[in-house]
């Protein structure tokens, strides 16, 4: 028998102080979107772990295909004898990505990965060095995407200096008072000061801010920047790594807008749960690195790619980009009501797109003060009553919805009627 306290004590002994966990819990067994911690605790999962999972916990058309690749090998590197399920899987991305180019696609292992070899890519197709990235955004922990990310604690604080080249355009915000025009002033002014326009290899956007509080980025304002890239040959990234495989209720979130992206960096619910992730593109600008210079000893790794291909039939198949639609609404009427009911003038914002949700807590409405404070406590009373919940945003005062789209109705309610009686419990 473990108990999560003892755990908890050989993970602080052992485990980098620098690795957090937002639950004080170990996991047991998941299934769906339901999970069960060592002490035989049940929780519902609103976290997807981290949007990984919106297929559920072991799909089981996914665990199948995964098990089937492990019986016939799980390793050989596509670099020394490829397989075919590599190939199909990037067949399989290159149809599904917006746009009626030729597409070719690259596998890595993870969404940090995935964005360090777009902007390779970017750079080697355009012979510049630059990339404009946005303030809140959140594109990795590795050097380059830190520098890249856009938001200074916990991430980058004292790990620079970062690499340079990298530049931040303003994100359009509500609570900052940055309206599109304003953002759009601010990089035709970043274009003036610091960014060289014909030196810009790709502006890297997520098209629903994630990490940064699940803001959509406005479609007029998505539609400028493919305009802004048209006239200085600069290519647009999508960072669709939390965004995609139906969160948003479409299979990329950039498709919503309706602008053609020429890079799309994808990961997390790709795959269901196995770590894979990817760059899909223009076929001529993904060709421009030569032999050798893309890959990774488990880059796109046969287990991986088989449950990826299952996991994206199961989100053609069960209807799961029309759920996320469904869903979306729903949970933007619950919010409202239980806002109205048991939180008055805290629930500040409830945005997002599709099932990819968030809402924003403040103090009071005359200040709008985000309040992380209260999102931490509901929380912890949350996953006492048996809800995991995630936060996110700049300030940290927003709650994020990642729940599996295969989720039933009834487990939904129950999560919501939790989540209602948790920030009940968070204002006693
Ligand atoms: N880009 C976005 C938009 C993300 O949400 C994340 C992960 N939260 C990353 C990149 C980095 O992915 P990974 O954690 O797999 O490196």
């Amino acid at each position: 028998e473990q108990s999560n306290a003892a755990l908890l004590a050989r993970r602080e002994a052992a485990v980098a102080r620098g690795v957090a966990s937002a639950a004080p819990v170990f996991a047991d067994h998941a299934e769906n979107a339901e999970l069960w911690d060592v002490e035989g605790k049940r929780y519902i999962d609103f976290a997807g772990g981290i949007a990984v999972l919106n297929t559920g916990h072991r799909h089981p058309a996914v665990i199948a295909a995964a098990k089937a690749q492990e019986d016939k090998f799980t390793h050989t590197s596509f670099q020394v004898v490829p397989y075919e399920s590599y190939v199909a899987l990037a067949e399989k991305l290159n149809s599904l990505a917006p746009g009626d180019h030729a597409k070719k696609s690259l596998l890595v292992t993870t969404g940090a990965e995935a964005v360090e070899n777009a902007v390779k890519i970017a750079r080697a197709a355009t012979g510049r060095p630059g990339v404009i990235a946005f303030t809140g955004g959140y594109h990795g922990r590795t050097l380059l995407t830190l520098g890249m990310t856009g938001k200074i604690s916990p991430y980058k604080k004292d790990v620079g200096p970062f690499p340079s080249d990298i530049f931040r355009a303003p994100f359009p915000s509500v609570r900052d008072g940055i309206s599109v025009e304003d953002a759009l002033t601010g990089l035709q002014n970043l274009f003036l000061t610091d960014a060289q326009p014909d030196r810009i290899a790709a502006i890297i956007i997520e098209p629903v801010l994630g990490e940064g509080g699940y803001t959509p980025v406005p479609f007029e304002m998505m539609r400028a920047l493919r305009e802004i890239c048209d006239q200085h040959g600069i290519l647009l990234i999508s960072d669709e790594i939390q965004a995609g495989f139906g969160r948003t209720g479409t299979w990329f979130a950039i498709e919503h807008s309706g602008v053609v992206p020429d890079l799309i960096t994808v990961a997390k619910s790709m795959a269901g749960g196995y770590p894979i992730a990817g760059v899909i593109g223009r076929a001529d600008v993904m060709d421009a690195m030569a032999p050798g210079g893309l890959g990774g000893t488990y880059g796109g790794n046969p287990v991986a790619c088989a449950a990826a291909l299952a996991a994206i039939e199961a989100i053609e198949s069960e209807g799961l980009l029309a759920r996320s639609l469904a869903l979306g609404a729903h949970f933007r009427t619950r919010f409202a009501e239980i806002g109205a009911r048991v939180a008055p003038y805290r629930m500040w914002d409830i945005r997002g797109l599709g099932a990819m949700l968030a809402v924003e807590f403040v103090t009071d409405f005359d200040t709008a003060t985000p309040d992380a404070a209260l999102v931490k406590s509901i929380c912890a009373h949350a996953l006492k009553r048996g809800l995991i919940l995630l936060g996110c945003g700049m300030h940290g005062n927003a709650l994020r919805i990642m729940v599996p789209l295969t989720a039933s109705d009834e487990i939904i309610n129950e999560g919501l009627a939790i989540f209602e009686a948790a920030l009940a419990d968070a204002l006693a």
